[in-house]
């Protein structure tokens, strides 16, 4: 058996004061004529990365929709994660080579949690390339719908990775992608719907915390909060780009040396690489006392991610690759101008010169971060900005009506009624 992730259960009537009526109107009438279907969500980590998050709330959405939702996810060693945090990065375009021990592992694991898997479903969502090949190890049976939900990009990928695992992913019944141009090269789904990530407004890490708690929070880590605080919360990863953020912040501070950088980032357990990058990082910050390099064995989880977000008056997202980008959308929401790589998903979220800034190199992020703390007004009219243009598109509401309307037109096609 796979392992159950037990989620804590959420009432849509607690969206109502943030989104309205008529939003929860048309979603339940949506989720109707789903009532009790049963869908598995199958991905790699139950913490610390955007699908992971997602799921926490959207299971719970569903379940309180009335459908019959679940999460597992798979097992895996160092090995298979280590070969697919390669993977992921040769899909997303990095020139690096695949192995045969890599393809080797990745099969191997596959294969065992397909042999693990139990229980019949009437549609299963495999997210990302983790266990992309759990179907074809299991063997499609006639009464389910397999999804692949794919969140990274795969526009350009390096071909050796793409014509290994394109056949695994070709094999589901239908797809999603967090954006059109991200659907990789051949892919053709009969039924293939765009959806992007969305955050759970009242959730632990996206509710309003006050401001004064948010700060008692933040001091604890030692941090002055007289003066201007900068933060990039991200996974140690080579595409979120920390070191690229603390060069910019070393330009920056020659001009304000006041300037504290918090780099906040949580240790995912599917990402093997994340303790390599967090001391690649650290040894880049070197003995600046303003640069503060914390993650989730410092204790800073999901309320302090929150509480820093809050106090911060510029977030960061640097990235030079980015599937979507939920921390961007976790800043705004906080009311804060976001700083973000122009890449992936972030200019969706990040309208230049509106929400925030769009940066493509280390000296535009150091003369946006200045020129906001020069003008906190600016700053502050971006952010209640930013906050809208969240509630209007990027809440979780949004994705639970995005996906009951996908699965819906989904079962029309699969029984042939359209
Ligand atoms: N996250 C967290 N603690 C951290 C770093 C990240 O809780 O220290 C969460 C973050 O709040 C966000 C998710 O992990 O909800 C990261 O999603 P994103 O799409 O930004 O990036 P990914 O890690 O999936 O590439």
């Amino acid at each position: 058996m796979l392992e159950h992730i037990a989620v804590e259960p959420k009432q849509l009537n607690h969206y109502q004061s943030i989104v309205g009526d008529k939003v929860l109107d048309e979603l339940r009438q949506l989720a109707e004529p789903l009532k009790w279907a049963s869908i598995l969500h199958i991905n790699a980590t139950a913490f610390g990365d955007g699908v992971a998050e997602i799921l926490m709330s959207l299971v719970p959405l569903m379940r309180d929709l009335e459908l019959d939702a679940e999460w597992q996810i798979i097992e895996g060693s160092d090995d298979f994660f280590n070969a697919i945090k390669s993977s992921h990065n040769g899909l997303q375009s990095m020139e690096i080579p695949l192995s045969e021990q890599m393809k080797a592992i990745w099969q191997e694991y596959n294969a065992l949690n397909a042999k693990a898997f139990e229980g019949d479903y009437d549609f299963i969502v495999v997210h990302d390339p983790q266990p992309a090949g759990l179907l074809h190890y299991h063997g499609h049976s006639g009464g389910k719908h397999c999804i692949w939900r794919c969140h990274i990009d795969t526009s350009t990928p390096n071909m050796d990775f793409w014509n290994f695992y394109a056949p695994y992913f070709s094999a589901h019944d239908a797809a999603i992608f967090t954006m059109e141009q991200y659907v990789g090269p051949g892919l053709d789904f009969e039924e293939l719907s765009i959806i992007p990530p969305t955050i759970d407004s009242p959730s632990t890490k996206n509710s309003e915390i006050p401001f004064p708690e948010a700060q008692k929070v933040v001091a604890n880590f030692g941090i002055d909060l007289s003066q201007p605080l900068i933060t990039q919360v991200s996974r140690y990863d080579p595409w979120k780009d920390p070191l690229g953020v603390i060069d910019a912040y070393r330009i920056a501070n020659q001009f304000m040396p006041a300037t504290q950088l918090a780099l906040v980032g949580s240790m995912a357990t599917d990402d093997p690489e994340g303790l390599y990058y967090l001391d690649k990082t650290s040894r880049h910050a070197g003995e600046d006392p303003d640069i503060y390099i914390l993650h989730n064995y410092h204790g800073v989880n999901a309320y302090e991610v929150g509480c820093f977000q809050t106090v911060s008056e510029v977030v960061i997202q640097k990235s030079a690759r980015e599937g979507f980008g939920l921390l961007v959308t976790e800043g705004l929401w906080k009311g804060k101008p976001v700083i973000g790589g122009n890449v992936g998903g972030i200019p969706l979220q990040v309208i230049d010169g509106k929400t925030g800034f769009l940066v493509d190199s280390v000296e535009q992020c150091a003369e946006k971060f200045l020129y906001l703390l020069i003008n906190p007004d600016v700053g502050q009219a971006m952010g209640q900005a930013g906050r809208e243009h969240v509630r209007g598109k990027f809440l979780i509401t949004r994705h639970c009506v995005i996906t009951c309307d996908f699965l819906l037109t989904f079962c029309r096609i699969a029984f042939g009624l359209i």
